[in-house]
C-alpha cells in the first residue's frame, strides 16, 4: 500500500478562508475572520481600538488642562488605585514608571485623585512625593476587583 498524505485542507491551520469585510480579496491567516488590513472590523479588536483612542483623548486633555479634566472612575484613575492598593504607598515617580505613563500626567491623576479624597499625598520634592489610599474600605474594594 502506498502512503498518501493527507490533504493540506484537513488541518485548520492551513485552510484558507477570504476576507469578511465586504470587497476584500484577501485571503486571512490560521482561519481568523478578516485579513491584516481589515483587524480593525473584528468586533473584539474594535473594542480595545476605542478604549485606547478614548484613553488617548483623556490623556491630551488632562495634559492640556491638568487636574481638573481627569476623570476619577476613568480606567486611567482605576488603574491607579488597583495600583496603589497593591503597593499600598509608593512615590508618584514609581507609580508613573509602573503604569508607563509621563511623570506629568500621573501628578494630575494623582491631585484629582487627592481633590476627591481618594488618596493622600505626603512630601514635598518632586522625586519624594508619595502617594496611597485614604480610605481602607476602598483597599478593599480595589483587591475585589
Ligand atoms: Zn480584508
Amino acid at each position: 500500500m502506498r502512503f498518501v498524505p493527507p490533504p493540506a485542507t484537513t488541518n485548520p491551520r492551513y485552510t484558507s478562508k477570504s476576507c469578511q469585510h465586504s470587497g476584500c480579496e484577501e485571503t486571512t491567516r490560521e482561519g481568523k475572520p478578516y485579513c491584516l488590513h481589515h483587524v480593525d472590523k473584528n468586533p473584539y479588536a474594535r473594542r480595545l481600538l476605542d478604549n485606547l483612542e478614548q484613553l488617548e483623548r483623556e490623556h491630551q486633555r488632562v495634559r492640556r488642562r491638568g487636574p481638573s479634566a481627569v476623570d476619577t472612575k476613568s480606567d486611567t484613575s482605576r488603574e491607579i488605585l488597583r495600583e496603589l492598593s497593591i503597593q499600598r504607598s509608593c512615590s508618584v515617580a514609581r507609580l508613573a514608571q509602573t503604569l508607563a505613563l509621563p511623570y506629568p500626567l500621573t501628578l494630575s491623576y494623582v491631585q484629582a485623585l487627592a481633590r476627591r479624597d481618594l488618596v493622600v499625598t505626603s512630601g514635598f520634592r518632586r522625586d519624594r512625593l508619595q502617594v496611597s489610599l485614604s480610605n481602607p474600605s476602598l483597599e478593599q474594594r480595589c483587591r475585589g476587583a
